[in-house]
């Protein structure tokens, strides 16, 4: 049970610290209740007042052209209705533990920044959904997989950019650290695309680490704050995590699931807009004023979706770590950075079951560190 890496865990977290942890897994829990909330709060105000279908007469939205610019003003309504929300979440919470370092002002602009780029994502995404339901009013499924597999597809190539939208890069100045990866990119089999410092210790106290390809390569991008707290073996055992889930394709494979609930939760939603085809002034699934429904189906079918994906993500994250203690044959270097990322985060290391069931896609750090000996003892 209690082994003595998790025992200096809580010993670095301290009352304080677990306090904090533990509150803020309150508040991610109420994030999404009310987000819920929030959104159906939208499309009741949108829906049933005729808001909805006057936006979508003014701006011509039964043509093709109309239809986009219909959903890009939904979509901006949303996110000033929103904004409130993720203020709170976003920033006052993160004010509130201690770990935001930015100014709303900064927070602000990420905010748009952020929601600029969904907005032409996902703007684009919901407008070739509405096309494929007035082109094909009954056969729409295979157009819809399509849609969604491009909608994975844009996901996937914004990643990198989404990084750089948010937090500067700068070069790594640690020359032995970055020969140290690179000799661990070569054991691994991966063409090393040297590594970026993610400037994001100007807006937080948090610390992370992530792969992104490069030119054919894969670049290893570091928070400065993860750098500056965890030892060089440490990060290389984050970065040979990282290099598990490359190895093992678990992001493609999770944009596959998510996917696959993305094209159920539409099909509900088409559902539930043949229901409402002539209230409200609504004109079926092919009517981009329906929007606000379509968000909220596509939201609480995506909150109980959740527990699939992130069952699937923690079985994963298991097999990352045992990749990562099979490439450096380092438990010690794998318990130390957890110290330093359970206080960073504020993660509590054993939350209660059904949270971590549910809302987690990562396993607790006790179950971690518990796996973790259990993979080494195997190999004696
Ligand atoms: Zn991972």
């Amino acid at each position: 049970m209690a082994n003595a890496a998790l025992q200096e865990i809580y010993e670095a977290l301290g009352e304080d610290g677990l306090r904090k942890a533990r509150w803020q897994e309150k508040m991610h829990i109420a994030a999404m209740i009310t987000q819920i909330l929030w959104t159906a709060v939208f499309a009741l105000a949108m829906i049933p007042t005729g808001w909805a279908a006057a936006l979508r007469d003014a701006l011509g939205g039964d043509t093709t052209f109309g239809a986009l610019l219909v959903i890009l003003a939904i979509m901006l309504l949303n996110s000033v209705f929103m904004l409130p929300h993720a203020w709170f979440f976003g920033y006052r919470v993160e004010q509130i533990l201690g770990t935001n370092r930015q100014s709303l002002a900064g927070w602000l602009l990420d905010y748009f920044k952020q929601g600029l780029i969904s907005l032409v994502i996902f703007g684009f995404f919901f407008w070739g959904v509405y096309l494929v339901f007035r082109a094909w009013p009954v056969a729409w499924l295979p157009a819809l997989v399509a849609v969604v597999a491009l909608l994975a597809l844009a996901i996937y190539l914004a990643q990198p950019l989404m990084i750089r939208a948010q937090v500067g890069v700068g070069p790594l100045e640690d020359d032995e650290l970055n020969s140290r990866l690179a000799r661990i990119f070569e054991k691994a089999g991966f063409p090393f695309g040297g590594v970026g410092v993610l400037k994001a210790g100007e807006k937080t106290s948090k610390g992370n680490a992530m792969l992104s390809p490069k030119g054919g390569k894969l670049e290893v991008l570091i928070f400065d704050t993860l750098l500056e707290e965890v030892d060089p073996e440490g990060i290389e055992f984050v970065v040979a995590h990282e290099l598990g889930h490359r190895a093992h394709r678990d992001w493609p494979a999770m944009l596959g699931l998510i996917s696959l609930l993305f094209v159920v939760g539409i099909a509900l939603a088409h559902a539930v807009l043949v229901w409402a085809d002539g209230r409200w002034g609504l004109a079926g699934p092919g009517d981009p004023a329906t929007l606000p429904i379509l968000m909220l189906v596509l939201s609480f079918w995506m909150l109980a979706g959740q527990v699939v994906t992130n069952t699937f993500m923690r079985s994963r994250e298991y097999a990352a770590d045992r990749y990562a203690l099979e490439l450096t044959g380092n438990l010690p270097a794998f318990e130390r950075a957890f110290v330093v990322l359970a206080k960073q985060n504020l993660a509590d290391p054993e939350p209660p079951e059904w949270v971590e069931f549910w809302l987690h896609n990562h396993p607790s750090i006790a179950r971690r560190l518990e796996a973790a000996r259990r993979v080494v003892e195997e190999k004696g």
